[in-house]
């Protein structure tokens, strides 16, 4: 306990209950209201055609097992690591309702008039294929709110290959909402607007605040119909389809190598994990009989940093399951997400998860959670002396998180050096949030705006709103002068240097569930407008825009944004 009566609070709290939820959205109703639908199209002028120039390789099912069974007929599939599986071409018309120009010219090397070319909505929708392009189902297990859920897999997206750019990194592209597969369950294989803008915008976003992520190169939306019971209160309403072409380096997931320890698949597991090891571990030696050891302590390390970086954002992934965490630690399958907004440790973005297993401050104990089960699907590959190697390193993981955590929130207040106190004012600023429900975002952002002067005389314009009402708490001034002084001590250190360093960690805009939201009620009307503004803005989140400023983003969010709920449909 500290004199101001609370303890160092820095997020980790203890893992919450293990109840399952049913993560899926899947409904069967034909009642609708038809929509007015105005024509918007992102591109208007469609002057090519023909193949686009983006050859793909399938290294992936060149040296995996495939499924032995062809089509999409969904069952329990075993032996293998993809499924072969066609897309399902989204019903036309098409739209191209958003591209990423960052990851068109700087991943995948093609040229912006590419998006002209007539095929490139039909490449990038599952109509058509690239060239080379072999589309796999991936077949994945995973333990969904604690507890183990069987086979999983990519019910509704397709792998299409791989790409090896000209800096040579090698991606691989994958379609959400591309219709049915092996997986499929008792899915639709589709996807809808809300969520794809969602995933499309976040994942973006993530990238520029330099969070590891997926990255996404396009959204393109039709009229096909899809049913979904948004808040599963038996209101099944036809929304429409939507395809998102995503990357990353690996889509490959814990619950990748868990389902095949599940199933006793011994040879398939090491295969995958030492083709794992070999593509995207690269410093690791093929030949170290400790291999396996060393790639499990940098998942354990590098999930520790990714959840930091989340939590230094104030982003709460939502469905922390095994089978939405990344071998690669990157983020990804952005569902019910959330950035927090009024400081809230408790802070649950996603409304079907009533009990608050996936909290933010609950994400470090379930990135535990998800590592311990990586070590049970390593188990059998592991000798006993191994084996309590990774236990060792499991019990450092949370200093290392912690470590990580310090370092980020030491920067966002703008800290050089090492001082003893550190940890006590982060956690006291974090205290005051709390109690005054002060925006987490803008909170870091206005300390990193406003000169000393301002924050020894307590004397904020309105603007600043996050740090008014902050000024409220009883103790605010101690913080005040212990944060003063802390900068006092960086003796060759000026309030611009001090400014300007601030502004580089602490966004000015975030993807709120706000701006999500009007984002799609325009583009669910085919007005694509508020999806490119946020793009553009979330592209430079540290960069004060006029246009954002405008639109209200770094404003105190309107009171209707308090009504909204996001859940597990998608
Ligand atoms: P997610 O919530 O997107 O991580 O999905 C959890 C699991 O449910 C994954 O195996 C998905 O492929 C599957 N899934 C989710 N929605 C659908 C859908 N509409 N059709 C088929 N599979 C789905
Ligand atoms: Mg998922």
């Amino acid at each position: 306990m500290t004199k101001h009566g609370f303890t160092l609070f820095l997020f980790l709290s203890s893992v919450a209950s293990t109840t399952c939820r049913d993560e899926q959205d899947f409904c069967e109703s034909k009642s609708c209201n038809e929509r007015d639908f105005e024509q918007n199209h992102f591109y208007t002028n469609v002057k090519t055609y023909g193949e686009i120039p983006l050859t793909l390789s399938h290294k992936l099912s060149d040296a995996l097992p495939l499924d032995e069974v062809d089509g999409p007929v969904i069952r329990t599939v075993k032996g293998c690591v993809f499924s072969e599986c066609q897309p399902t071409p989204l019903k036309e018309p098409l739209t191209l309702a958003a591209v990423s120009q960052d990851v068109l010219r700087n991943i995948l090397d093609l040229n912006e008039s590419v998006i002209q070319n007539e095929e490139f909505v039909l490449c990038v929708s599952g109509g058509k294929r690239f060239p080379g392009s072999i589309p796999l189902a991936h077949r994945y297990g995973g333990h969904q709110f604690g507890n183990w859920a069987g086979q999983l897999g990519d019910g509704r997206a397709h792998l299409l290959g791989e790409y090896t750019n000209r800096k040579g990194e090698r991606w691989e592209l994958q379609l959400k909402g591309s219709g049915k597969t092996p997986y499929s369950r008792s899915g639709d294989g589709r996807a809808v607007i809300r969520s794809s803008v969602r995933e499309f915008l976040c994942s973006e976003a993530m990238h520029f605040l330099g969070v590891p992520t997926s990255r996404a190169l396009s959204l393109v939306v039709s009229e096909e119909p899809v049913w979904r019971d948004q808040f599963y209160n038996a209101n099944v309403i036809k929304e429409r389809g939507a395809v998102v072409l995503r990357l990353a380096r690996s889509w490959f997931r814990i619950g990748s190598l868990e389902i095949l320890t599940r199933t006793g698949e011994l040879d398939v597991l090491q295969t995958l994990l030492d083709f794992i090891i070999k593509e995207y571990f690269k410093s690791i030696a093929m030949n170290d009989p400790d291999k396996y050891v060393v790639f499990f302590s940098r998942v354990v390390n590098e999930t520790a940093h990714l959840i930091a970086l989340w939590m230094s954002v104030g982003f709460a992934h939502g469905v922390c399951n095994t089978d939405n965490f990344s071998l690669l630690s990157v983020t990804i399958d952005y569902g019910p997400f959330g950035f927090m907004e009024s400081y809230d440790p408790n802070f649950v973005p996603n409304t079907s998860d009533d009990e608050g297993r996936y909290s933010i401050g609950a994400q470090a104990n379930v990135g535990l959670f998800n590592l311990q089960k990586l070590l049970v699907a390593l188990k059998p590959l592991l000798t006993s002396d191994q084996l309590t190697q990774c236990r060792q390193t499991l019990r450092e993981y949370s200093q290392t998180y912690h470590q990580r955590f310090h370092e980020l929130f030491k920067a966002k207040l703008g800290f050089l050096g090492n001082q003893e106190k550190d940890s006590y004012v982060i956690a006291f600023l974090l205290k005051l949030m709390e109690d005054t429900g002060a925006d987490f975002t803008m909170t870091f952002r206005q300390l990193s705006e406003v000169t000393l002067s301002q924050l020894q005389t307590g004397s904020f314009p309105p603007s600043m709103w996050a740090l008014s009402d902050l000024l409220s708490h009883e103790y605010f001034r101690d913080w005040v002068q212990l944060y003063l002084k802390r900068l006092s001590r960086m003796k060759s250190d000026s309030d611009a240097a001090r400014q300007h360093r601030m502004q580089g960690v602490n966004p000015r805009y975030v993807l709120r569930n706000w701006m999500a939201e009007s984002a799609i009620r325009k583009a669910e009307k085919n007005d694509f407008s508020e999806v490119a503004l946020l793009q553009k803005t979330l592209t430079e989140p540290f960069v004060e825009q006029e246009e954002a400023e405008r639109a209200g983003y770094s404003s105190k969010p309107p009171s209707w944004a308090q009504q909204l709920r996001v859940s597990c449909s998608s």
